[in-house]
């Protein structure tokens, strides 16, 4: 971090621990520096055994992992897949690499993801218009659990593929189930603001293993078994490095502890946001069964009181945001809804005032595994001043 960043609090940086240079230093001292190597297969396997999935391939970002998860499904060019609205844009631009359409699809009001009822009716709709959708994307944003048993139960009456987009749920669980073991294919970020990083990196997990294999050659520029060069196929250069897993392999060892931290932390931010006199703001609980990582705490403002005099200050999460800004401290706006971004204008929206209500409301606050009390309360007490 740069000198004069030192008291900056950011929203959630790397957090590094003891074990990673190990793995780094002993890549490079048995000159594994090519792409594959022990700390790839090593990271792999920490992986299946961490979420509970049978095959596992590294790649180089959550990003890489999701287009290469849709090719698996079959998304081709003018297919259309479902996806909720309310995510990280990366959810969704594989989408686009492959020429497919988004359609795209609003969130509950309780765990932020996408909504069952309107699943239901976009599958219903599109069929009827003609085009049954290709596959779902699943997403449990900020690490809360989508409503998997509706979800579960809708895709198998209708025998839609799941990608689930775990990348923000790494450790989360629903029934005590891994997040990113309910789809055909799971998908996971080591990006630097992930709950674990490798930097960069991405993971593919399936329980198929044709279709780990073919990950495997998708992402190795599709080589045909041949002495020479032999393609028959568009392939990719996506693996993970074997360095960089020797940072994911330090980091996996450290997930229970990081789970744990940042529920501590929105335990904190719970607790103690409650007892400052004026705010209003409203922290998402868990439903039952499940387990969210708790990747970021998120806060929502109290909704416009229909009955305040027309013209009152209601704070919102822009004045917030600058107000932490002048205490150097990070925090952002929850996702903006994807349907009500430029690039996808043109794209089909089921629902679409709960996401808009949730961007219009919210706020992701400093969540990062490294911070301490003091700069908890820090965030706090900057909090306070704006209500
Ligand atoms: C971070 C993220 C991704 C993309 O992961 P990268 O490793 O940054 O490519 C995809 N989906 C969601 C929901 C994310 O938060």
């Amino acid at each position: 971090m740069r000198s004069q960043d030192h008291d900056r609090l950011f929203l959630s940086p790397p957090h590094l621990g003891r074990h990673e240079m190990n793995y780094v230093h002993k890549a490079i001292e048995d000159n594994w520096v090519a792409p594959a190597g022990p700390n790839l297969t090593g990271f792999e396997a920490d992986i299946c055994e961490a979420t509970g999935v049978a095959h596992c391939v590294a790649l180089s970002s959550g990003t890489a992992a999701i287009h290469l998860g849709l090719i698996l499904l079959g998304v081709g060019p003018g297919d259309e897949v479902l996806c909720p609205s309310f995510t990280f844009v990366a959810t969704a631009n594989p989408i686009l690499y492959l020429g497919a359409t988004p359609v795209f699809v609003d969130s509950e009001p309780d765990t932020w993801n996408i909504c069952p009822e309107r699943l239901r009716e976009a599958v219903v709709d599109r069929i009827a218009k003609g085009k049954k959708p290709k596959a779902l994307i699943l997403v449990h944003l900020y690490g809360m659990p989508a409503r998997l048993p509706e979800i579960l139960a809708l895709a198998a009456e209708y025998e839609l593929p799941i990608l689930e987009d775990a990348a923000e749920a790494l450790g989360s669980r629903f029934n005590k189930q891994p997040l990113g073991s309910f789809g055909t294919v799971g998908v996971f970020s080591f990006n630097g603001n992930k709950i674990l990083t490798t930097s960069g990196g991405g993971a593919l997990v399936t329980n198929d293993a044709e279709l780990a294999k073919k990950t495997r050659f998708l992402a190795t520029q599709a080589k045909d078994e041949a002495p020479h060069y032999q393609h028959s196929q568009v392939g990719y250069n996506y693996r993970l490095s074997n360095i960089l897993a020797g940072i994911g392999r330090g980091q996996m060892g450290l997930l229970e502890d990081r789970v744990k931290k940042r529920r501590e932390i929105f335990s904190w931010y719970q607790e103690n946001l409650a007892r400052l006199p004026g705010l209003s703001v409203a922290l998402a609980p868990e439903p039952a069964g499940s387990c969210s990582n708790r990747w970021l705490t998120t806060i929502l403002l109290k909704p416009a009181d229909p009955d305040a005099t027309p013209g009152t200050a209601l704070v919102t999460p822009e004045t917030v945001r600058r107000q932490l800004e002048t205490h150097n401290i990070e925090c952002r706006p929850l996702w903006k809804p994807l349907h009500l971004q430029p690039l996808f204008q043109a794209a089909p929206m089921y629902g679409g005032e709960v996401c808009a209500d949730l961007f219009t409301r919210g706020l992701c606050l400093p969540s990062g595994t490294a911070m301490t009390d003091v700069e908890l309360r820090r965030v706090a007490e900057a909090l306070a001043e704006c209500f």
